[in-house]
């Protein structure tokens, strides 16, 4: 159940920028134009839960890969991984802000059709051309790395243990709001609830509590409800709440090494958590759009997919025990599985931020960098974001990422 909202009122009557959505993504977008020498304009957040409890960010598993099938996908994500472990540096130097590192324990996604290790050798090509260190393993050279995987019905693994893995996203989210308010970013805890559309511009924003600010750009950082802001302003964005599951279990014996992130041809992933307990997840096969307020968790799905398929790859795993679960979002681009980023092309002042589709937590420096970049120059100074624009979705054309978990 979502909580009643809590409003507050905007201190000024118009702001340069007005980002709608405070979690990752609207907090690296604030971080980063706040950090622009460029920029020198005002900058409101509007949150509608200001408490963080029902954002997607709250309910990440938090880990990084290079191992997507798009290039573009690789590079943002070595942007996040030089932006994680140089984060103090980033910030100034700032003594306050943590050294983080990524536990590099990898990503190991497992083919049992001569289809599915078609695939893995295609991305493994784009990602060892993009720089990334993915390394191809046969059922045997798996085995010798992971004794306690059952492999008799694998063909192809492709692993990668350089800069994938878990990280502390919630630190860095902390550090992106504490220091974009420090620069002067007003956040206000309110929901958007209308855009006034003139013409190729949005001219003002309305906030559930009456208030009306106007704008000079609007970027569109909500999430699951990014459809639903979209749509205030007339647009039809594909982008639905799909519900994704997570377990933290201990296991009787546990594993005498750490294990990888492991993508079973099943769809269900499991990963080291704490030193003996792990981290799985999965969805039912039926996955629809669901009211973004909807958090009930499956109760079949433990019993009939989960479990079964964690005892079947691991043999270790048929002796284990929930400790913890929970239901999230995925904010899922129904077009192309792709972010949505950049202006729309005929309201050149709003922009996108949405659709990451499980992936978003690790693009959120890239992406807010790029946006920042976009709003100072419009146009990109770093990495080229247009493949993402919402023009392929006026015309129909997808920019796939096939790599979705
Ligand atoms: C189970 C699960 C596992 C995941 N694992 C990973 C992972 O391992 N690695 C990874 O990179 N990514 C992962 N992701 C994805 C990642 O968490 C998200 O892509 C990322 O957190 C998205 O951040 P966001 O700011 O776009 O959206 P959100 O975190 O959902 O934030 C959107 C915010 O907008 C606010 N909002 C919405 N509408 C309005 C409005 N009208 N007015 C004001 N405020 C509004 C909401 O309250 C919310 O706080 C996972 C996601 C889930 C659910």
């Amino acid at each position: 159940m979502t909580a009643p909202l809590r409003t507050e009122a905007p201190k000024r009557r118009h702001y340069d920028v007005v980002i709608v959505g405070g979690a990752m993504m609207g907090s690296s977008t604030a971080w980063f134009l706040s950090h622009a020498p460029d920029f020198d304009g005002t900058i409101l957040v509007v949150e509608r839960d200001p408490r963080y409890e029902f954002c997607s960010t709250a309910h990440t598993n938090s880990c990084i890969r290079q191992q997507f099938s798009t290039e573009l996908n690789v590079r943002i994500s070595q942007f996040g991984a030089e932006f994680i472990q140089n984060l103090r540096r980033f910030m100034g130097g700032d003594t306050r802000v943590p050294e983080l590192r990524i536990q590099n324990f990898g990503y190991l996604y497992l083919a049992d059709s001569p289809a599915a290790a078609d695939r893995l050798r295609a991305s493994h090509a784009v990602q060892v051309a993009a720089g990334a260190g993915t390394r191809l393993l046969t059922a045997d050279q798996i085995r010798a790395e992971y004794p306690f995987y059952r492999l008799d019905d694998i063909l192809l693994g492709s692993i990668n243990t350089v800069d994938e893995g878990y990280w502390d996203g919630i630190a860095v989210f902390d550090w992106f709001r504490r220091q974009a308010r420090e620069a002067g970013v007003e956040y206000c805890a309110n929901e958007v609830v209308g855009l006034a559309r003139q013409g190729g511009r949005i001219d003002s924003v309305t906030l559930a509590s009456g208030e009306v600010v106007s704008c000079g750009t609007v970027v569109n950082c909500a999430g699951p409800r990014a459809a639903g802001v979209a749509a205030l302003a007339g647009i039809d964005l594909p982008v639905e709440p799909r519900k994704r599951f997570t377990w933290i279990f201990s296991a009787q014996t546990p594993l005498d090494r750490p294990l990888p992130l492991t993508i079973d041809p099943s769809g269900v992933h499991v990963r080291q958590d704490g030193a003996q307990t792990y981290m799985t997840g999965g969805h039912a096969e039926m996955d629809p759009a669901v009211d973004p307020a909807d958090f009930a968790m499956d109760l079949s799905l433990w019993e009939d997919l989960i479990w079964p398929a964690l005892a079947h790859r691991i043999p270790q795993f048929e002796a284990i025990r929930v400790l913890r679960e929970w239901a999230g979002h995925y904010a899922y681009n129904t077009l192309d599985q792709n972010a949505v980023a950049g202006p729309h092309p005929e309201i050149g002042n709003f922009l996108f931020l949405n659709g990451f589709s499980g992936h978003g937590l690790q693009q959120s420096p890239a992406m807010g960098r790029a946006t920042a970049e976009w709003i100072c120059h419009r146009a990109y100074r770093t990495l080229d974001l247009t493949p993402f624009h919402f023009d392929r979705v006026l015309t129909g054309t997808p920019y796939r990422e096939a790599a979705i978990i």
